[in-house]
């Protein structure tokens, strides 16, 4: 209750909530009430989370932030979600998102943009972005509206917005949770992972969302490990990686010098920092911009107005017809944007020239943290180039947008984990974020040098 009179408060502002489903959240409350009377409680029994609108919830709208599922209502549950229901969670409703999770500031989803809770100690009245595409889970809960929010990252969606809004957020290793009922944008770089106010939050979350889905090919056949007790191991002798490539030239003073705290703080705690070379650093941005605008076209080719969502026709409109309207109806401008892109890669002169060689890039990518990590057990960075920014800036030019991921999609290129962790504030009393990515499967160590920075 006392969730849902802060969303009843807050939300009119911030806009991080589409759906609130207030009556459903009251009625697994209670469930949660009797479980826990019997003896019968979950891990997450009566934990109140807010679930980004791109996983699939049975019976309860699911919009991928787009006009062209505004009235999708699934019949069935997305395999994390319906793990956090398990594991006891209370569902407060469907957060905010980018459409089709396509952004960095979620001002491109069609039910308006989702405002920062943080601002400007010296400019109180510019209202900032959250980050995106995850900007409702991150808001949500950096302002109290729900304990925790699961979020998806394909390049950098869950730990960004994290960063923007000082909290922690994690995405595990491609594999680790199903994607199974979630909607789709680049199936070989989504990942589903939770935002919470803390590290070890996440890691509690990250356990019930986790797990082999025999629904997903992709899904990992591995156990789970208990993410929570490596919160706790300490990074002593740990061999921390410092990527010479992510010090970008014109990136704030403040980011470097928060960056070198954060290393002095694990050294301070018995780690020993090293300096590595990832190499094909600088063309993991194009790379990005190539492998996930092709798979998301097609990926979008689904939306046709027959099978879901909406259906925009005349009288007389044959099939062609039908198909045109319903997208030119239902996409924003960055979705439509990204499919001309995906469909130019992909088409027969440009293939070899765009497709194919950011494919063989992206292999040189994964290539370059399989040898740090033979040096290595983990890796820290900036998790993003600058704070939040005014929603208003940055809007007119794709490119400038683009470059908020420079930190974040090499984990997605690669598939390895990466956490956010809060770190401090910059001189206007905005959150800046580290970013600690880890190897494959390995989320414990990630968890383990994140809680020591925190
Ligand atoms: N900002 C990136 C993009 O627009 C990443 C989005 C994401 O991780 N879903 O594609």
């Amino acid at each position: 209750r006392a969730h849902l009179e802060a969303i009843e408060a807050l939300n009119p502002r911030l806009n991080a909530y589409i759906t609130v489903t207030a009556e459903r959240a009251l009625e697994q409350a209670k469930a949660s009430d009797a479980r826990r009377a019997e003896g019968l409680a979950g891990p997450l029994e009566g934990v109140p989370l807010a679930i980004k609108d791109l996983f699939c919830t049975a019976g309860t709208r699911t919009t991928a932030g787009s006009r062209i599922l505004g009235n999708f209502v699934p019949p069935y549950e997305s395999t994390v979600s319906g793990n956090l229901l398990r594991d006891g969670a209370v569902f407060l409703g469907k957060v905010n998102l980018d459409e089709f999770a396509m952004g960095s500031s979620n001002t491109t989803s069609a039910f308006g943009p989702v405002e920062n809770p943080w601002s400007r100690a010296n400019d109180p009245d510019t209202r900032l972005v959250p980050g995106g595409s995850s900007g409702g889970s991150a808001a949500a809960v950096a302002a109290r509206l729900a304990l925790g929010a699961t979020a998806t990252d394909t390049g950098g969606s869950i730990r960004q917005p994290a960063a923007f809004c000082g909290i922690a957020g994690i995405k595990p290793t491609y594999g680790r949770c199903s994607r199974w009922g979630i909607v789709a944008f680049a199936s070989s770089l989504d990942q589903a992972g939770p935002v919470a106010r803390t590290v070890e939050d996440c890691a509690i979350l990250l356990r019930s969302m986790a797990g082999f889905d025999p629904k997903d090919s992709t899904s990992a056949d591995l156990p789970v490990p208990d993410f929570a007790a490596a919160c706790a191991r300490g990074v002593k002798g740990l061999r921390i990686g410092v990527p010479r490539e992510y010090r970008l030239e014109g990136m704030p003073a403040e980011i470097g010098r928060l960056w070198e705290q954060g290393l002095q703080w694990l050294r301070d705690q018995g780690a020993e920092t090293v300096e590595i070379s990832l190499p094909h650093t600088k063309y993991a941005l194009p790379t990005y911009y190539i492998v996930a605008p092709a798979e998301a076209s097609s990926n979008l080719a689904r939306y046709d107005g027959v099978r879901f969502g909406l259906r925009e026709a005349a009288k007389d409109s044959d099939l062609r017809d039908l198909y045109e309207r319903t997208r030119a109806a239902g996409f924003g401008p960055e979705v439509r944007r990204r499919i001309m892109i995906g469909t130019y890669v992909l088409s027969a002169g440009y293939y070899d020239a765009y497709y194919l060689k950011a494919q063989k890039i992206r292999a040189l990518i994964k290539r370059d943290f399989d040898q740090a990590f033979q040096g290595v057990d983990a890796i820290v960075t900036p998790a993003t180039p600058s704070a939040a920014f005014g929603m208003d800036e940055r809007q007119d030019d794709p490119v400038t947008m683009y470059l908020n991921d420079v930190f974040t999609v090499t984990a997605n290129l690669a598939g390895l984990p990466g956490l956010a962790v809060p770190a401090g504030l910059d001189a206007q009393g905005l959150p800046l974020g580290l970013q600690v990515i880890g190897r494959a499967f390995d989320e414990e160590t990630v968890f383990a040098v994140g809680a020591a920075i925190e």
